[in-house]
This record gives C-alpha cells, sequence and structure tokens, in this order.
C-alpha cells in the first residue's frame, strides 16, 4: 500500500530560508512558528503526511503557556483535548 501523498504547498517555498527545520513533531513544530512569529523566513520539512494517526493522551499544564504564545490555545481548547 503506498502512503498518502502530501499536497503541494499553496504558497512557494522559499529556496535561501534563513532557516531549515527538519521534523514537524512538537519540538520542530513549534521552533518554526516560533522563527517565523519572530520574522525569519522559515521552511519546515516533514516526511510524514499530515493528519497522522499519533498516539497520545496526556497534556502536561506546561506546554498551555506555549500552545497560547504560538496561537493554538484557543484551538486546543475547542477540540476538547484540554
Ligand atoms: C506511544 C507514545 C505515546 C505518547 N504519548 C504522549 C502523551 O500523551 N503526551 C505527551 O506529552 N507526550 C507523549 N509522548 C511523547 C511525545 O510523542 C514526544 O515527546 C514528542 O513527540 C517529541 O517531539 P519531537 O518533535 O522531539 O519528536 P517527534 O514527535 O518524533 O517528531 C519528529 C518528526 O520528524 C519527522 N522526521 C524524522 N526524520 C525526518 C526526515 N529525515 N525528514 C523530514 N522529517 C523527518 C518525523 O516524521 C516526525 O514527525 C508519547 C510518545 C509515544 C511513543
Amino acid at each position: 500500500m503506498n502512503a498518502p501523498s502530501t499536497p503541494a504547498p499553496s504558497t512557494p517555498i522559499p529556496s535561501t530560508p534563513d532557516v531549515l527545520v527538519i521534523g514537524g513533531g512538537p519540538a520542530g513544530a513549534t521552533a518554526a512558528t516560533c522563527l517565523a512569529m519572530a520574522g525569519r523566513d522559515v521552511v519546515l520539512l516533514e516526511k510524514a503526511a499530515h493528519p497522522r494517526f499519533h498516539i497520545g493522551e496526556s497534556l502536561l499544564p506546561r506546554n498551555l503557556d506555549i500552545l497560547e504564545r504560538l496561537g493554538v490555545l484557543d484551538e486546543v481548547r475547542r477540540i476538547g483535548v484540554h
């Protein structure tokens, strides 16, 4: 069975970004978002097609500040994770 393909990005990918982040897990996605919010030109490469199945059930309270800084806390609350 073939892996699902990731749709083409809707905006052109810069060929000379300030930062190249490899891996779009929590660490890579957070780093890339913070850098982009700070005005850096960031390209994030993720090998897996998203959305993907991922096991996880606990959201440590310490992460709430980070989610708020990233601007996604309301969305996390909306989907009932917290
Ligand atoms: C079964 C399980 C359950 C868990 N449950 C919880 C939980 O409930 N709560 C919690 O807080 N934590 C949980 N964790 C821990 C949590 O998943 C990790 O702490 C977190 O995913 C680490 O984030 P990361 O970004 O460092 O790495 P990852 O999440 O591993 O992300 C790395 C990313 O890099 C990508 N990648 C790898 N190589 C390449 C490449 N060559 N090119 C492009 N992309 C690449 C991968 O596809 C992946 O998306 C769980 C872990 C496991 C295994």
